[in-house]
């Protein structure tokens, strides 16, 4: 197999990365070695910044979210039997944040993946990246008896912690920086009414508790226990008591308790890998940072490696599509029919306009030259071909170096159906 991108890691980083390259043409396969059922079982963050929410948009995977997800202008800090609101929409200038659980953001990344055909291979054991100093290195997977290949211009590491990536990377090009706190977090899910409209973060001598919720009916609380407990140690009973026992005495006697529906212990530390790239590989996500889950900024983070990356490897595949003369996939294919694109720069032509908003300069459009559309068809003597367009200077570059493409050319009339 051959692709573009090759995604480690089927979670939040390497969904999101996959999901906004195929919606610029990218080609990518994401490799995860484990079922789609058990990604979806992690219960994590669900506090997203306005930058993570603003990327899902970019995804076309956010209307759930913005249906769904809980706007939060502030928290809460309790301490000394009292709390004091911070009021993060005031002090950062009008931003919020949404409750939105990651395990809703995965289930809607996937759902973005189906719908656009895209690439996700679950259950990719022993998956191993090679060659990636060269530019053509490649990756193996194994799926029963079989091992595949995938070759690829890029790897992308988005396996979390435990991942194969960073592992990768030899040891004398690589800085790592750890804290392993000598806690954890014992986290329980439960469908009751939440405790308060915004979240408490809680100071106590007992230790620290955060009361978080997922949606009106479904709570989140968290206590800090031990590393050397384990959830068999925690009734659902003791739980409860322990976490009033560090709330203020109004916060507690409002908490409506019920039965768990998940109960699970995070250990906590801090992690750093640097660089987050060695060769063709580059980290994102967890694979390359963790933060302790108290300041709610791991998958936030992630989200801004994603943002990085995939702004780079956009703007990185115009050029190497001039100099290969390939032809990008368009799978939002973006379509400008103009009069003549050999008298540059297109004199009689209406203003040029990005197809849809959000097409970045020098990403590729369709161009169907002196074209005229008639009931969905492209009639007359036209050419279509790849062109690559600065909206703002309203310069062009023809992509495709090679002969210009019949209208009749079926590669090109699928995708000018498909934009029209
Ligand atoms: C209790 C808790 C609460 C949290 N709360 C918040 C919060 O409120 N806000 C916030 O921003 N962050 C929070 N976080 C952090 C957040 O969950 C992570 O930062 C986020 O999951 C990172 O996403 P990722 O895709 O980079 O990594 P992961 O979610 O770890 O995904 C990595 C994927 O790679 C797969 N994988 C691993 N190894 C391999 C391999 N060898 N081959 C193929 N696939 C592999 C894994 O199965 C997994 O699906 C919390 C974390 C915890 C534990």
């Amino acid at each position: 197999m051959k692709t573009q991108v090759g995604i480690i890691g089927g979670g939040p980083s390497g969904l999101l990365l996959s999901q906004l390259l195929h919606l610029q043409g990218i080609d990518n396969v994401v490799l995860e070695k484990h079922s789609r059922e058990y990604v979806l079982g992690r219960i994590r963050a669900g506090v997203l910044e306005h930058g993570f929410a603003k990327l899902m948009r970019e995804a076309q995977v956010a209307d759930r979210m913005d249906r769904e997800g809980e706007i939060h202008d502030g928290f809460y800090i309790a301490h000394d039997g009292v709390k004091d609101r911070v009021d993060l929409k005031g002090l950062t200038g009008g931003n919020s944040v949404v409750v939105y659980g990651q395990t809703e953001v995965t289930r809607d990344l996937y759902a973005g993946r189906d719908k656009l055909g895209g690439i996700v291979i679950h259950n990719a054991e022993d998956v191993q990246p090679h060659d990636l100093e060269s530019d053509r290195p490649w990756l193996t997977y194994r799926q029963g008896d079989e091992i595949v290949r995938i070759d690829c211009d890029y790897v992308i590491g988005c396996d979390g912690f435990h991942g194969v990536s960073r592992k990768s990377i030899p040891k004398d090009r690589i800085t790592e920086f750890e804290r392993v706190y000598p806690f954890g977090w014992l986290g329980v899910l439960s469908r009751t009414k939440p405790v308060s409209p915004e979240l408490i973060y809680a100071r106590h001598e007992r230790g620290f508790a955060l009361c978080s919720l997922r949606s009106q009916v479904l709570s989140r609380y968290y206590v800090q226990v031990p590393l050397t407990d384990s959830v068999e140690d925690w009734s659902d009973d003791r739980f409860w008591d322990e976490l009033r026992s560090r709330l203020p005495a109004e916060v507690a006697g409002a908490l409506v308790t019920g039965e768990s529906i998940e109960k699970s212990i995070a250990p906590l530390r801090s992690f750093v890998a640097e660089p987050m790239r060695y060769g063709n590989l580059f980290l994102a996500g967890d694979a390359a940072h963790i933060v302790p889950p108290t300041g709610a900024r791991g998958l936030n983070s992630a989200a801004s490696d994603i943002y990085y990356l995939y702004h780079a490897l956009v703007d990185h595949w115009p050029r190497r599509l001039l100099a290969q003369g390939a032809r990008p996939r368009l799978e939002r294919p973006a379509l400008l029919v103009v009069d003549d694109l050999a008298a540059a720069p297109f004199p009689r032509r209406q203003r040029l306009r990005p197809p849809h908003p959000g097409h970045r300069s020098g990403l590729p459009v369709l161009v169907a030259v002196g074209a005229q559309v008639a009931g969905g068809e492209l009639r007359g003597p036209a050419f279509l071909g790849p062109c690559a367009v600065d909206w703002r200077r309203q310069a062009t570059c023809r992509l495709s170096p090679g002969p210009r493409l019949k209208s009749t050319e079926p590669h090109w009339t699928r995708t000018f159906r498909a934009a029209t």
